[in-house]
């Protein structure tokens, strides 16, 4: 006889694209019954193979039981329309980043739920207010801001607009430390926390491209490889999908007012153009393409180390930089003076 597995509260998660197949796997795998609606044919079968693999490598890794594996596929089900999840006390919008779009979605949504469903969004920039404002009850509204690939990454915005209940702010933070995420609340401001101080990142390496003053593959390996970042921006970028980072860039510039620092890039607008999506359309900054050549950085051929080098000054850079010379055998000559600098010969 089948056991069939033990379920907690229903959550309902709409749009079934990178965000939604990994929320609802988080879900699953914490012990929800998921329901997944998609207005595209076809999404909710690309989501649950996308899952599939992911727990099946995790099985093959010994990180999780066969058994595990089944109940959690057990829980995720099929919406056929939007009437289908009025049962859920949670739903988790991960449509696309589309103010309008979504405000419609959530207009639906409160003539379809009852009162007391909240209703989460998995937004990475837009104004939790503004969203929640096309609402009878904005309280019920909140940020719940996973991050990509939702189940490896543990961090998650809780996001409250002007309106949100503290409560229930408070309830889902909980929540979503229950399913092992470290939560962190914040008010709604442009591109929260993360995707605030994250734009630079993303502008100054496209900035550089648009400069050709390097190569996508040798930014990405000097960012990974010299400056300890787990992925390199452009990669980085291809595995968000440029449609929404570039929708993210859009919203936060925009309310910002244009702030010349949030500025989108022409060179990811070109790509988008191209239908260059990045990972999920098979061609980004890289070809994910079984045949395709991986790129590789370019690096320069063996050189000459200086004879003699002089470092002035007791800075704490110049004083690192006297060890490693030192190690690989360069004569280091000190010369005493105020500030830090380093000299070859
Ligand atoms: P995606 O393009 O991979 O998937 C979006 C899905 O929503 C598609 O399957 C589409 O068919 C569906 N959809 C669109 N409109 C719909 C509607 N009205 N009703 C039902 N389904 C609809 O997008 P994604 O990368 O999963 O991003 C979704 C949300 O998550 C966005 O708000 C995005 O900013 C946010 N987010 C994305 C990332 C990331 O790295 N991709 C990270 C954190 C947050």
């Amino acid at each position: 006889m089948i056991e069939v597995p033990q379920e907690k509260e229903l959550i309902a998660i709409i749009g079934a694209g990178t965000m939604g197949a990994g929320i609802a796997q988080v879900v699953a795998s914490s012990g929800h019954a998921a329901i997944i609606y998609d207005a595209q044919a076809g999404a909710f079968d690309r989501a649950v193979g996308s899952i599939s693999s992911g727990l099946n490598k995790r099985v093959e890794r010994g990180r999780l039981t066969g058994a595990d594996r089944d109940s959690t596929l057990y829980r995720i089900r099929r919406a056929d329309s939007l009437d289908d999840v009025a049962a859920a006390h949670i739903v988790i919008e991960a449509i696309a980043e589309d103010l309008k779009m979504k405000q419609e979605l959530f207009a639906v949504l409160e003539g379809v739920c009852p009162p007391e469903t909240v209703f989460a969004t998995n937004t990475s920039s837009l104004s939790i207010t503004e969203l929640a404002s096309v609402l009878s009850d904005p309280a019920r509204m909140v940020g719940l801001h996973f991050f990509n690939p939702a189940p490896a990454m543990k961090l998650v915005e809780v996001v409250s607009g002007r309106a949100t209940s503290p409560e229930i702010a408070r309830d889902l933070g909980h929540l979503v430390s229950g399913w092992g995420k470290h939560c962190v609340h914040a008010r709604s401001t442009p591109g929260f926390i993360v995707n605030r101080v994250a734009r630079p990142f993303y502008a100054e390496a496209l900035r550089l491209l648009q400069e050709q003053v390097v190569s996508p593959a040798t930014l990405d390996a000097i960012m990974r490889e010299c400056g300890g970042f787990k992925m390199g921006p452009l990669e980085l970028m291809d595995l968000i999908g440029h449609d929404i980072n570039f929708a993210v860039t859009n919203s936060i510039y925009n309310a910002f007012f244009q702030d010349a620092r949030f500025k989108p890039s022409l060179i990811q607008k070109d790509l988008i153009d191209a239908g260059y999506l990045g990972k999920k359309s098979g061609r980004g900054f890289y070809d994910y393409s079984s045949l395709a050549k991986p790129e590789t950085p370019q690096q320069l051929g063996p050189q000459q180390p200086p004879q003699k080098v002089i470092v002035r000054g007791e800075l704490g850079v110049a004083s690192a930089l006297r060890t490693l010379f030192g190690k690989a055998g360069v004569a280091v000559e000190q010369a005493f003076e105020a500030i830090g600098a380093v000299q070859m010969g």
